[in-house]
C-alpha cells in the first residue's frame, strides 16, 4: 500500500511538472469544461490577455489572504459611452458567473470585434477568491460578502464598491448560483425547473424607472434563453405549498444584497444558475450548460442596444434628480389578490415537466411604513469613532463640526432587535425597531459629525445610516452598542 501511495504521488508530480499550468486552463470548447475555472487558471488568463491593446488590467485590493482582485477593461474606442460592469464570485462556492467571464475573456482578447465600439466593459470575474479555493460561501476572514454591503468591513467588498464609485456604471450585472435541489421540492419528487434566473433590483428606493428598464431586460434575455433552450425564469425564492410562497428576490436594498446598482443609479442585476448540491454526486456534471447559459447573458448585455437611449435617459435622470422627499423604511413583497400563478418543477423519476399552482405568488412591492427625508444626519461626538470609518469606506463626505452648534433634530431611540426570520413577511433576520420623537432643538459638540444628502449618493447615504430603516445599522452588535442607557442611538435626523 505504501509503496503504490508512493508511487501514485510519483506520477502524479511528474503529470503535473509536464503539463504545468495547463492542467487547470480553460478547454477549447465550452462544451468540454468539467470542473470551476481555479484561481490560477484564471490569474493566468489575465497576465496573458493584458498584452493585447484594447484590454487594461488593475488590481482594485486584495483578499483577506492577499489575492489579487483584479479588473479588467475592455474597450477599443477613445470615448466609449455604454459602461457595463460584471462582477461573480462573492460568494466562493459559486462559480458558473465567474466560470463564463473567464470565457468571456478569452473571447474578447481573441476578437475584439465582439465588443461594439460605444461600450466600455469592466470584469471582475473574480470577488472572493479565497472562498473560490476553498469552494466556500464565505471569505477568509468568515464574512458573506453579500451581507457586508452597509458595513463593507471586507477588502473584498471594499475593493467592488471603490470600483463601482469610480466608473459609475450603466448596467451592473452580479454573479451567483441557487440550490435546485432543494428539500421543499425534493420533498414532492421534484428539482427545480430553472436552469438560470435573472432579477433586477427594486427596492422602493430605486427608481421606478430603472426598474421598469430591468424588467424589460429580464423579458428580453427570457426571449434569447427560450430560443437557446435554456429553462430561464425570473429570479425568485421559492418556498413550496402548503407553508412556502414563492416572491421575486432583490427586494433587499435594504442591506445593499443583490443591489450593487441601487448606489450608484445604475440599471442593477443578479443572475442566479441552478447546481445540484444534495442529488448528484458530481455538483459540476452540468457545469458546461449553466456556463453556456450564464455566457449568453453577458454577451446579449454587451450587445443588445434596443433600449439604449432610454436606459441613458433614465439612468441620468435619476443621477441628477433631487433627493427623495420620502424614504420607504419597511417594505416587503405582497400580492395584490392574484392567487394563482402557474410554475414550474422537474419530475425526479420521469424527467417530465411538471406543472403546480403556487397559492400566493406575491408579485408586489408592499411599502409598510415610510419617514421624511431629513436635510442631513448628525452623529454625536461620543459616536464618531465608530461612525467615521464607516462613512469614508463608502467614499460618504462628512462635515466636522467646528464649534458648537444647534440644530432642529429629531432624536431616535432603539427599541428593540428582533433576530429571528419573519415569517409573516419572509423576510431575514435582524430587524432594528427604531423611533424617533418629533424634532426639538438640540446643541451639537464641537467634533460632531454632519452628513448631508446630495441627490447623487442620497441613497448610500440613506442605507447606510438612517436610524428607521428596518434593515439598518443598528442591527450590527457593534452599531447596537452606541445606543445609550436611554436606548438613545446618537445619529439625528436633521429637519431643517
Ligand atoms: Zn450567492
Amino acid at each position: 500500500m505504501r509503496y503504490k501511495t508512493t508511487f501514485r504521488h510519483f506520477l502524479a508530480l511528474m503529470l503535473a511538472l509536464i503539463i504545468g499550468t495547463n492542467a487547470h486552463a480553460f478547454p477549447e470548447n465550452l462544451k468540454d469544461l468539467k470542473q470551476p475555472v481555479t484561481n490560477e487558471a484564471l490569474f493566468n488568463l489575465i497576465n496573458e490577455v493584458q498584452k493585447e491593446d484594447h484590454i487594461s488590467v488593475s488590481v482594485e485590493g486584495k483578499s483577506v489572504q492577499g489575492n489579487p482582485l483584479y479588473l479588467l477593461r475592455f474597450h477599443h474606442s477613445p470615448k466609449p459611452k455604454w459602461r457595463l460592469f460584471f462582477h461573480a464570485q462573492q460568494h466562493g462556492n459559486e462559480t458558473s458567473g465567474k466560470d463564463a467571464l473567464t470565457s468571456l475573456i478569452k473571447e474578447l482578447a481573441q476578437d475584439k470585434s465582439l465588443l461594439p465600439e460605444d461600450v466600455d466593459l469592466y470584469i471582475m470575474p473574480l470577488v472572493n477568491p479565497d472562498g473560490a479555493a476553498t469552494y466556500s460561501r464565505r471569505n477568509a476572514a468568515g464574512a458573506d460578502l453579500n451581507r457586508d454591503h452597509i458595513l463593507l468591513l471586507q477588502p473584498e467588498t471594499q475593493a467592488l464598491h471603490r470600483v463601482g464609485r469610480r466608473i459609475m456604471p450603466h448596467i451592473v450585472v452580479d454573479g451567483h448560483e441557487f440550490k435546485r435541489d432543494t428539500g421543499d421540492y425534493l420533498d414532492k419528487g421534484w428539482k427545480e425547473w430553472p436552469v438560470i434566473m435573472m432579477g433586477t433590483a427594486n427596492s422602493p428606493l430605486y427608481s421606478p424607472a430603472l426598474y421598469d428598464l430591468g424588467k424589460q431586460w429580464i423579458d428580453k434575455v427570457g426571449q434569447n434563453m427560450q430560443r437557446l433552450g435554456h429553462n430561464y425564469e425570473r429570479y425568485f425564492l421559492a418556498y413550496y405549498p402548503p407553508h412556502g410562497e414563492l416572491r421575486y428576490s432583490t427586494l433587499e436594498g435594504d442591506d445593499g444584497r443583490n443591489s450593487f446598482g441601487l448606489y450608484y443609479h445604475s440599471l442593477s442585476f443578479i443572475i442566479e444558475s441552478g447546481v445540484y448540491r444534495s442529488i448528484v454526486e458530481d455538483p459540476f456534471f452540468d457545469i458546461a450548460q449553466r456556463t453556456s447559459a450564464y455566457l449568453s447573458i453577458y454577451k446579449q448585455f454587451i450587445q443588445d442596444a434596443t433600449s439604449r437611449t432610454e436606459e441613458l435617459e433614465a439612468i441620468e435622470a435619476s443621477r441628477s434628480a433631487p433627493v427623495i422627499p420620502y424614504i420607504a423604511t419597511n417594505f416587503f413583497w405582497g400580492s395584490d389578490g392574484n392567487f394563482d400563478h402557474t410554475s414550474k418543477a422537474i419530475d425526479l423519476d420521469t424527467g417530465e415537466t411538471v406543472e403546480f399552482t403556487a397559492p400566493n405568488f406575491m408579485t408586489k412591492r408592499v411599502v409598510k411604513r415610510y419617514v421624511k427625508t431629513p436635510h442631513a444626519y448628525a452623529i454625536r461626538s461620543s459616536n464618531v469613532d465608530l461612525i467615521k470609518p464607516l462613512l469614508e469606506r463608502h467614499e460618504i463626505e462628512y462635515e466636522v463640526v467646528s464649534k458648537k452648534r444647534n440644530m432642529s433634530v429629531e432624536t431616535c431611540f432603539l427599541l428593540a432587535l428582533e433576530n429571528d426570520y419573519d415569517e409573516v413577511y419572509e423576510r431575514y433576520e435582524g430587524r432594528q425597531i427604531v423611533r424617533c420623537k418629533p424634532a426639538q432643538m438640540r446643541e451639537f459638540q464641537e467634533g460632531s459629525l454632519v452628513v448631508r444628502l446630495n441627490s447623487l449618493q442620497a441613497k448610500e447615504v440613506i442605507v447606510t445610516i438612517e436610524p428607521q430603516m428596518l434593515y439598518g445599522l443598528f442591527q450590527y452588535k457593534a452599531f447596537a452598542e452606541l445606543a445609550d442607557s436611554s436606548n438613545e442611538i446618537g445619529v439625528y435626523r436633521v429637519m431643517e
